[in-house]
């Protein structure tokens, strides 16, 4: 079995070449403009696309690796340009993509529907294309060579013309690094509270993220730091939910930390139905007690 990767990020390319090496018995790896990692795959393509070129455009590029390799499955880092180009090669093969796949079991994968809500088990029909986060595997080392082909870059009939980019600004610490990661919510009522998650973090050795409302509703948090379905995907040790109410959407994105920790002052929110541990009470008294007594 052969699986060609789609990844764009550093640490992309490497955990799902290394989730890839569980599934495939041959690991061939696709970067579009950006230099492939070495020793992950058996096999990367450099994918050319010129300076001042819209993503889209490289889709010939990515044909062609496709076409050349043949594989049984690809896996495909959900950033948007890959979803986008991976989706195009999909359409070519008459395939659909199945998208945020968290669990492979043989030929039958476990995807996430509905924003998060829900989860449903399904079999491809003809070829095989699955958005996936490296948390789907098992941790696993990246192994290969160093053999890396250049694709030079052919231009689409119809290409799409930038107007123009933007920096998004990223602040704050790489949660999907970090061991300890405490998340804060709407059971914070003024931003200045905050101060008490981030004694907490600096007391446990962790780092601060939220829910989505955090960051998009308040703009308290930057929106690079908020978990969920449409957010981080984390996998720490430990996890911290402070007036989190535990909303599907919020918690598939730590599904996979080993131990949560809530602190919820109404004892029916659905937090409580995830949490290893639950404390029931206000999150002005339970930080402060919690800080003073690690
Ligand atoms: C398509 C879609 C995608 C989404 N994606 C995401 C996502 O990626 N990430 C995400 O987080 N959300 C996401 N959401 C929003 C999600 O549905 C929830 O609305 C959100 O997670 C709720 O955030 P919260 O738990 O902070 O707030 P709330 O649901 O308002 O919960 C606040 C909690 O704090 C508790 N509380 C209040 N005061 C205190 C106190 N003093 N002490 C202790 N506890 C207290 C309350 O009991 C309550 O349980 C998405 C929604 C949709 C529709």
């Amino acid at each position: 079995m052969k699986a060609l990767v789609l990844a764009e990020s550093l640490d992309g390319q490497r955990d799902l070449c290394a989730g890839a090496r569980q599934i495939a018995d041959e690991v061939v790896l696709a970067v579009v403009k950006g230099a492939p990692q070495t020793g992950i795959a058996d096999k990367a393509y450099d994918v050319e696309l010129p300076e001042g070129e819209a993503a889209e455009n490289a889709v010939a590029g990515v044909q062609a690796v496709y076409d050349a390799e043949q594989p049984d499955v690809v896996l495909i880092e959900p950033t948007p340009r890959n979803k986008i180009l991976g989706g195009m090669v999909a359409a070519k093969a008459g395939a659909s993509v199945i998208s945020d796949v968290a669990s492979f079991d043989g030929d039958t994968v476990t995807n996430m529907y509905f924003g998060g809500l829900a989860e449903m088990k399904q079999k491809a029909t003809g070829a095989k294309f699955y958005t996936v986060a490296a948390t789907a595997f098992q941790p696993g080392e990246a192994t290969g060579t160093d053999t890396v082909e250049t694709i030079a870059y052919t231009a689409p009939a119809k290409a799409l013309v930038l107007k123009g980019t933007k920096e998004v600004p990223r602040e704050g610490a790489d949660l999907t690094k970090c061991d300890v990661v405490i998340g804060a919510g709407r059971g914070f009522a003024e931003e200045a509270d905050l101060q008490m998650a981030r004694d907490l973090a600096a007391k446990v050795g962790g780092e601060l993220g939220c829910s989505r409302p955090l960051a998009e509703n308040v703009d308290w948090m930057p929106r690079n730091l908020y978990i969920g379905v449409s957010g981080l995907n984390l996998a720490p040790k430990a996890y911290f939910a402070l007036g989190i109410s535990g909303q599907m959407q919020h918690m598939v994105g730590v599904t996979n930390a080993e131990t949560i920790i809530a602190v919820n002052k109404d004892q029916n929110a659905p937090i409580f139905k995830q949490a290893d541990y639950g404390i029931v009470g206000d999150l002005y008294k339970v930080i402060p007690a919690l800080i003073e007594k690690l």
